[in-house]
């Protein structure tokens, strides 16, 4: 049975004082129990990974990075490798956020080299993908979601994908207030369902974890997760606040 995961994207949010407070306001919310078959997962920002390390250890929250560079180590300022995160304990890194491809001009080809050296040291990884408004009204997002999964991930082998996560998040639907409809969600995760399954098998596509990920809330989140090929969320802005991020992990 797949995992139901409810993933949150800090991104350039939270001091420390501030992610402590949420980092408490969701384990008290969590406290009680999910149902067996659901990982919370919350993402602060690199200065702030070693204190959530810290304060989820006793609870059923796991800690992931937003980024991590290709190398081992080196000459690379500003940068942080995956040694350095499984280090401190992180066991997850999201990758290919569209932020990263957009802002800082990562390629599916240096996404394929990050995905590989993040396997190299176990760490799992939620991989992001999705498509452009320009995209969608010309009707070619299919064709951007596939040639974005494979040439980010298509050269592993069947085992790999035991550590990985698939986020769609239509770039469109992130931070804009607009989220595709559950049927758009459902029909992209089919399709990715579909290519997953011709590529690696019925075992692997039907295994994998497939997240939503643009503009949820708790208004929207029961709908869009309530879809057969929805497993979940990467959730942005309201992930911020205790209460939305609880209200969104109870809609699974
Ligand atoms: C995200 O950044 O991964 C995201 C989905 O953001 P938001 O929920 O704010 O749209």
């Amino acid at each position: 049975m797949r995992q139901k995961i409810v993933a949150g994207n800090w991104k350039m949010n939270k001091n420390l004082d501030e992610a402590k407070k949420l980092i408490k306001g969701i384990k008290k919310g969590v406290k009680d129990g999910l149902n067996d078959n659901t990982r919370v997962i919350i993402a602060p920002s690199f200065v702030n990974l070693n204190t959530a390390i810290k304060r989820t250890k006793k609870s059923s929250i796991e800690v992931a990075a937003q980024n991590m560079h290709q190398s081992k180590s080196g000459a690379f300022t500003g940068e942080v490798s995956a040694d350095m995160l499984t280090d401190i304990g992180v066991d997850i890194v999201i990758l290919g956020h569209s932020e990263r491809r957009e802002y800082f001009g990562e390629s599916d080809a240096l996404l394929a080299e990050k995905v590989d050296a993040a396997l190299e040291n176990n760490l799992e990884i939620i991989f992001c993908f999705g498509e452009l408004l320009e995209d969608r009204k010309s009707g070619n997002h299919f064709n951007v979601v596939e040639s974005q999964l494979k040439k980010g991930l298509f050269h592993l082998k069947k085992e790999d994908f035991s550590k990985i996560v698939l986020a769609y998040e239509p770039v469109w639907a992130i931070g804009t207030g607009e989220t595709a409809s559950p049927e758009q969600a459902q029909e992209m995760h089919a399709f990715v369902r579909e290519i997953m399954t011709k590529e690696y098998g019925a075992t692997v596509a039907n295994e994998i974890s497939i997240l939503y990920g643009g503009s949820v809330k708790p208004a929207n989140a029961k709908e869009i997760f309530s879809k057969q090929d929805v497993d979940g969320g990467l959730i942005g802005g309201a992930a911020l606040k205790a209460e939305d991020f609880l209200a969104i992990i109870k809609s699974i």
